[in-house]
């Protein structure tokens, strides 16, 4: 598929048209799963664009999650979000592929975890932990919560679910195209990617760890997102877990652990700010995480087959950012999704499909409000 290059003098108008490639209603930028997830819910309403700049769509952050969809993580407004993503994959003919059912368990001192506690969270007494998880060391944490609503993903599976969909829908994917500018055209926009350039009517910003820098191009403020580098690590161990084994976290956002077949998955929960780039494990804090996991366990790890570092992306508050700047016309951000994209993914593009449409928004008025880009401006 290619577009046409378009003069900037092209007769404006013609919106949506089918017969011109150049024009679409949406353009999203960002080919993660929150451009993906928004193209094929928004592909059945709108004629969509989307432009990835990578060769290959979900190459940075969205390629180096823990795949967990915790419903009891994270404020408010995610875990609404989260409840609405849980519910339409599970109305998917194919869910059982791209989600199953997986425990999450916080442990760690009585009033860390008090604070981790959510609704979707239930207390259990450290025998029952125990119990659970037979490689924890009783003596490495003091109590613990279960989330037994939690779910796996598969996020290579459901990447590509959202693109088959979105394409299946007429939407239009390029990858390899990195928008370097933009132009009012009104109505809309006219950006460019390289020598392509598209009039879009309303533009998606879906730029992950880049989207305050896109935003820029469009001439609107940043909103001070950080890119927040975090890093997971499969290990061999000596004792593989049962795989019906919850996730195991600290409260106090130290470690984390999950069976992966015969291996574990293992994260040191970092958070360190980051420029926007194609982030890297860093090799001393998996040496450490190894050695945190190993201290707190029977596992007997043995070795690291791959460790993997991504950039989750959190506005100020830490709660996403979904719906039009507040300054700049036929600008929508989409951002900011920290550790939940996968698991606010749909919740956030059937609520972003509503502000793009005009139609009421699915979510509730709080959810809407806690969103909105105009939030971080008085
Ligand atoms: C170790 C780790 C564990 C995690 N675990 C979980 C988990 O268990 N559950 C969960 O829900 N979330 C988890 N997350 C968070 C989740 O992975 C992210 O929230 C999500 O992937 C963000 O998706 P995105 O589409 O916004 O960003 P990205 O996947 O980074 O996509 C943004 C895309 O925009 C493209 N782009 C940037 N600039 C331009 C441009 N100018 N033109 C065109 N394209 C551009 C980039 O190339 C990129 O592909 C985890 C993250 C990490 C790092």
């Amino acid at each position: 598929m290619s577009f046409a290059d378009t003069p900037a003098s092209s007769a404006p108008g013609i919106l949506g048209s089918m017969s011109d490639h150049a024009f679409c209603d949406v353009l999203i930028i960002g080919g993660g799963i929150a451009g993906l997830s928004l193209a094929s819910a928004l592909a059945e309403h709108a004629d969509v664009v989307l432009l990835e700049a990578e060769p290959t769509l979900a190459h940075h952050t969205s390629a180096r999650s823990a795949q967990q969809l915790v419903p009891g993580y994270g404020p408010p407004p995610v875990r609404e979000l989260t409840r609405a993503t849980l519910a339409a994959l599970a109305a998917l003919p194919d869910a059982r592929r791209l989600v199953w059912p997986s425990r999450f368990m916080v442990v760690g001192r009585a009033a860390d975890v008090q604070a981790h506690r959510t609704e979707a969270m239930e207390t259990i007494t450290h025998a029952e932990a125990c119990a659970l998880v037979p490689a924890l060391l009783p003596e490495a944490f003091e109590s613990a919560a279960l989330d037994t609503t939690s779910v796996r993903t598969d996020a290579t599976a459901l990447i590509e679910h959202h693109r088959a969909l979105a394409a299946a829908r007429g939407a239009r994917i390029l990858t390899g195209h990195r928008v370097d500018a933009a132009e009012k055209h009104d109505p809309g926009w006219l950006v460019s990617a390289g020598k392509t350039t598209i009039r879009a009517a309303r533009v998606v910003n879906a730029a992950g760890a880049w989207a305050d820098r896109v935003a820029a191009l469009f001439g609107a403020e940043p909103l001070g997102l950080v890119p927040l580098r975090r890093t997971a690590a499969y290990v061999d161990v000596a004792r593989p877990l049962p795989p019906e084994t919850p996730m195991v976290s600290s409260a106090d956002n130290t470690w984390y652990f999950r069976p992966e077949g015969q291996r574990v998955l293992v994260s040191p929960s970092e958070a360190v700010p980051s420029e926007p780039c194609d982030a890297q494990p860093v090799p001393r804090e998996v040496d450490a995480v190894v050695a945190k996991v190993d201290s707190v366990t029977t596992l007997g790890i043995t070795g690291v087959q791959r460790a993997w570092t991504g950039l989750r992306t959190e506005a100020p508050d830490g709660v996403p950012v979904v719906g039009f700047d507040p300054a700049v016309e036929d600008f929508f951000w989409l951002a900011g999704q920290g550790g939940f994209g996968f698991q606010t993914s749909s919740g956030i593009a059937a609520l972003a499909v509503g502000l793009l449409e005009g139609v009421r928004p699915k979510g509730s008025a709080e959810t809407l409000a806690a969103l909105d880009p105009g939030r971080f401006r008085t």
